[in-house]
């Protein structure tokens, strides 16, 4: 499908990392089903993905690792 941001590239299906920040928390979800568009990069999410994700964050299991990630300043 075009994408409907750029309205030049295409959409197409990609597996994505998706990071959300929560408080002073930030986390990931890898293996997202996702459409990306080919030029802009323009992501969607089907609304079935998004309550999965949703569900997934705010249920709170223990997640598959942890990773260290280093946080900077923009100067
Ligand atoms: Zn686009």
């Amino acid at each position: 499908m075009s994408c409907d941001v750029c309205f030049a590239g295409e959409r197409r299906p990609q597996l994505i990392r998706y990071s959300l920040s929560m408080a002073d928390r930030l986390v990931l979800v890898d293996h997202v089903p996702a459409e990306v568009c080919d030029r802009c990069g323009e992501v969607t999410l089907s609304p079935e993905v998004v309550e999965r994700l949703q569900q997934t964050v705010w249920q709170q299991e223990p997640p598959a690792r942890f990773i260290e990630t280093p946080v900077y300043e923009f100067a």
